[in-house]
């Protein structure tokens, strides 16, 4: 049983936008699964409905594969943009979660501290957002979504933002953190590279209204160095997945 089973969702907005049509799609426990597409079709209503935040309009989303009979596994979101409260610490806000919960003073600031070495900001605690570059804010929010010992671990673009650099560290170290802790992962990108440099599968969906149109596997091992993004093997890999997008952006998702 996947951990979360998508089947045949719609969502339409009250403005009369139909963002899904029909789209299905499994997601095992454990892995990491990218979610490919143009801009527009529809990701991030995707990890929305998977995440609760929003009901789709038809078909079903069951998380029964999770703790209990539909019961949502505990998930972690991070957002197109870090998202963090400006006037307090590092700290602070990745034990914001543990504070809305209840957990103690004491507990939650130990946790967030531990949370924070993970994404390898320790020393930075005391630090406020104002002081941490683009990079850094972003594994605070990591760090935050993390922090209540999430399993499924829902990404939005988290990196679009970021320079290249920036963004090919970040990739690698959220790799090796996911090697570490085995969160399942949902990474949508309308990136290419990115998505075959992370996943073990990509889930591509078509132009709007969004379907997911076909799955490619990436069978490449971990852990994923510079040498496999400079390999043949990915380049081929890239090229693959690059043909499987322009055919899913020339198909519009309803059947
Ligand atoms: P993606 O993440 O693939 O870029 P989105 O899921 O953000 O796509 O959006 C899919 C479509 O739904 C877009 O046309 C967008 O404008 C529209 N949309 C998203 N959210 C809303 C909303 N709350 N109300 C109305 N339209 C929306």
């Amino acid at each position: 049983m996947p951990l979360v089973r998508v089947r045949d969702v719609s969502k339409d907005f009250a403005n009369g936008v139909r963002a899904l049509e029909g789209t299905s799609l499994d997601i095992e426990a454990g892995e990491f699964l990218s979610v490919l597409g143009p801009s527009g079709c529809g990701k991030s209503t995707l990890l929305r409905l998977i995440a609760g935040l929003a009901e789709p309009t038809a078909g079903t989303i069951d998380w029964s594969g999770g703790e209990g009979l539909g019961r949502r596994p505990d998930l972690g979101f991070v957002f197109q943009e870090p998202t963090l409260m400006p006037w307090t610490t590092a700290l602070a806000n990745v034990a914001l979660p543990l504070k809305l919960a209840g957990v103690a003073r004491s507990e939650r600031e130990a946790r967030a501290a531990d949370a924070l070495g993970h994404v390898g900001l320790a020393g930075f605690e005391r630090s406020y957002p104002r002081e941490l570059s683009g990079g850094m804010k972003m594994r605070v929010s990591i760090a935050r979504a993390l922090v209540t010992e999430a399993k499924l671990l829902l990404m939005d673009e988290p990196f679009a933002a970021l320079d290249e650099i920036t963004r090919r560290r970040l990739n690698t170290d959220l790799l090796e953190l996911w090697q570490r802790t085995r969160f399942t992962a949902v990474f949508v990108t309308h990136s290419v590279f990115e998505s075959v440099f992370l996943s073990q599968r990509i889930a591509v969906m078509s132009a709007r209204p969004g379907r997911v149109l076909s799955e490619l596997a990436i069978p490449a091992g971990y852990p994923r160095t510079e040498a496999f993004g400079t390999s043949a093997e990915y380049a081929a890999l890239c090229r693959l997945a690059s043909g499987r997008l322009s055919e899913a952006m020339a198909t519009q998702g309803a059947a």
